[in-house]
């Protein structure tokens, strides 16, 4: 059929282009239709400087009022200037590193320049992109070197003109009807090339909103049979304070409440179904192994399961410390002798306490007897890995925890009938983290800021977004870069961590950054989530323009955890309106409620939302862009579909849709 079309069969892609396509996950076509715009330039009309504000990138009509001249810095670096009118007023347009320019700009010609304009020092137009008419609305995409915009652009829209979409609509014309959504052929041509930016909201609305009525039908399915099944009766009495003398710390009163409300659903036969949620830093893991020594206590095997390795394993040496030899460690990274040994040891019931990553998920891994799945930084986990993970026991309880700050009513749609426990409170002793912009021009100042502290004593992490530069989009600081850079530059000991480092070269290295020998730790953000190493005092995070507020926090988490002043440093392009926004409020408060208010007003609720398994970036990006209403509607539209399948052969066939692209850990909750 048509979905076998190779992607090499479009104009203008060979090989080599295919495989750089692939390195963007890109391998059929409709791989290529479903990889979103990341932006959109605005080349619909010529506007004047007087309409367009500082920072903001639009389409300016302007003549030349001289020829172009060309300077060369120091360094070598060329840049073409020329002053021009956009009719009203003057402007000048740089070019750097395209002395080509020279050649292509006459003096007293008109052309359409799409760029940022800056009216800080005079009003200035940066490499724009030059055109000889509007254009309309043009998509950007996030590429990789060896495939230019155009070819993108154009092989996106051959592939969009074989209307391969037109056989994949599952929305009955009810629904599409009631909520208002277009067909999702139309809607894969309006989210690529759409003629106004109404079509572009329609059809991402559409978009959206398939992606998240599936998500609600999923979530739906799942806690329906959750509740079917009935759970554990815990007896709890006397474990709080039990703990309480395995803990080098006093409980906050906060961690006790939390402990309290846990105590009260693990002692009740219904199935324990609870969110944890506590910004960074109070104590969530305290509560967790509160319920682990409950389920322990009562002769039943408990999992947490975690995002990344290094919590993973963080984890477990905090249970170490309170189980002793009864807590383990699963990772994707063990060898496969170490793999049978652990596995058979937890099919046994001798390991009752287990730490581990999505390696838990497996088939293999199989319990004695599971009554306790724990999911820490539950964001990061979807609705059918949750659902897989509890399928190992009989009706375990399930507490999850986040520190992702969920508006209530956000996470009542989003995890429906979940109950919430709130940790509001840090430990005693915290001190606000100093967070500030650095520019470019005091990078010199921060970098021998970090040395002198490490030469005290403290340690640091610089994380940068990318691994290596040559993925990379230009003016973002890659890892290795950054690593070598610093190893240079400070006399310090310098680390690097990455996601593609194997398992045990990373545990390597954190390792020795927990106990001290490393003293800067250059990392992605595979740190993100959930590290706890006390004597870090120095988070600077480069490019951190390219991060979500969420994100941004999470990072900035990872210090202010002892008592020592911490300090969280934002480098990166700060121009774009947005970025300086995210980066202004960083600097003006710590409190992880507010920041999560803002970071819904500013981009949807994409960020609290469980980024699905397939991973395909710009369908969590797509959520990110959602708004409640549409959220809502698909959360209505699931209750009823959901309620229905069973006796309605339509709905049964959305339902099965949404399942699929689920995963078949879903499908086999919802259709045994
Ligand atoms: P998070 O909620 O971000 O997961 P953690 O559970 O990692 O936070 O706790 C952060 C740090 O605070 C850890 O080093 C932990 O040992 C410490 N901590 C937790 N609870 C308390 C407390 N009540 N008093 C003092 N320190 C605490
Ligand atoms: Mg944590």
């Amino acid at each position: 059929m048509n979905e076998e079309i190779s992607i090499q069969s479009l104009r203008g892609i060979g090989k080599s282009r295919a495989d750089a396509l692939g390195r963007l996950g890109i391998a059929s076509l409709f791989d290529l239709i479903r990889y979103l715009p990341s932006d959109y330039m605005d080349c619909t009309r010529g506007r004047t400087v007087a309409e367009t504000e500082d920072g903001e990138a639009a389409l300016f009509y302007v003549t030349l009022l001289d020829a172009p001249k060309m300077f060369t810095s120091r360094n070598g670096a060329r840049t073409v200037s020329v002053q021009a009118t956009d009719g009203t007023q003057k402007l000048n347009v740089l070019f750097f590193n395209q002395s080509y320019m020279m050649a292509n700009l006459k003096s007293g010609v008109s052309y359409y320049f799409y760029g940022t304009l800056s009216k800080k020092r005079g009003v200035y137009i940066i490499n724009p992109k030059v055109f000889s008419e509007p254009t309309g609305i043009v998509p950007i995409y996030r590429t990789v070197k060896g495939i230019p915009q155009s070819v993108m652009r154009s092989a996106v829209r051959e592939a969009l003109d074989m209307r391969l979409n037109e056989t994949r609509e599952w929305l009955t014309d009810k629904i599409r009807d009631e909520f208002g959504l277009m067909p999702l052929a139309d809607a894969a041509v309006g989210v690529h090339f759409p003629r106004t930016f109404d079509e572009l909201a329609a059809a991402r609305k559409r978009l959206l909103f398939d992606e998240s009525f599936s998500y609600f039908i999923a979530l739906r399915c799942f806690l329906a049979e959750r509740r079917r099944a009935g759970g554990i009766s815990f007896k709890t009495t006397g474990v709080r304070e039990r703990l309480e003398t395995l803990l080098p710390f006093k409980l906050t009163r906060a961690q006790k409440r939390v402990m309290d409300d846990i105590a009260n659903d693990m002692a009740s036969q219904d199935p324990m179904n609870r969110l944890i949620q506590g910004d960074v830093g109070s104590g969530k893991t305290a509560a967790a192994v509160f319920a682990m020594l409950v389920a322990n206590e009562n002769g039943l095997q408990s999992v947490i399961m975690s995002p990344t390795e290094i919590l993973a394993r963080q984890h477990y040496e905090k249970l170490k410390a309170v189980f002793g030899d009864k807590a383990c460690l699963v990772t994707g990274g063990m060898s496969e002798k170490e793999r049978r040994g652990t596995y058979s040891a937890i099919a046994s019931g001798e390991y009752t306490v287990i730490s581990g990553t999505h390696a838990l998920l497996e088939d293999k891994v199989e319990f004695k007897r599971l009554g306790l799945v724990i999911s820490d930084e539950q964001h990061r986990f979807g609705v059918a890995q949750r659902a897989k993970m509890a399928k190992k026991g009989a009706s375990p309880d399930v507490l999850v925890m986040s520190a992702t700050p969920i508006p209530r009513t956000l996470s009542l749609i989003l995890y429906g009938d979940l109950d919430i426990s709130v940790i509001d409170e840090l430990p005693p002793g915290r001190k606000p983290i100093k967070t500030c912009y650095v520019s470019q021009a005091k990078r010199g100042g921060m970098y021998r800021f970090i040395r002198d502290r490490a030469l005290a004593g403290e340690q640091a992490y610089v994380i940068c977004p990318l691994i290596e530069s040559s993925e990379s989009l230009e003016h973002v600081s890659s890892a290795c870069d950054v690593y070598e850079e610093l190893s240079r530059k400070l006399d310090v000991t310098v680390g690097l961590l990455h996601g593609r480092m194997k398992s045990a070269e990373k545990e390597n290295v954190f390792e020795r950054f927990r106990r001290g020998e490393i003293s800067v730790l250059v990392s992605t953000t595979v740190i993100e989530v959930g590290v706890d190493v006390k004597n870090a005092s120095i988070m600077a995070i480069e490019s951190a323009d390219r991060l979500g507020l969420a994100q941004l926090h999470q990072l900035r988490g990872r210090v202010g955890r002892g008592d020592k002043e911490s300090y969280c440093f934002l480098l990166g392009d700060a121009t774009k309106r947005s970025a300086k926004e995210r980066m202004k409020l960083l600097t003006e408060t710590t409190d992880g409620f507010e920041i999560a208010k803002k970071d819904l007003e500013m981009r949807g609720p994409g960020e609290f939302i469980g980024k699905r398994q397939h991973g395909a970036n710009e369908l969590a990006e797509m959520f990110a862009g959602m708004d409640m209403r549409t959220l809502d509607a698909a959360n209505r539209a699931a209750a009823k579909t959901v309620k229905r399948m069973n006796d309605d052969a339509e709905a049964r066939r959305m339902a099965e849709h949404a399942l699929g692209i689920y995963g078949n850990a879903m499908e086999s909750i919802a259709f045994n």
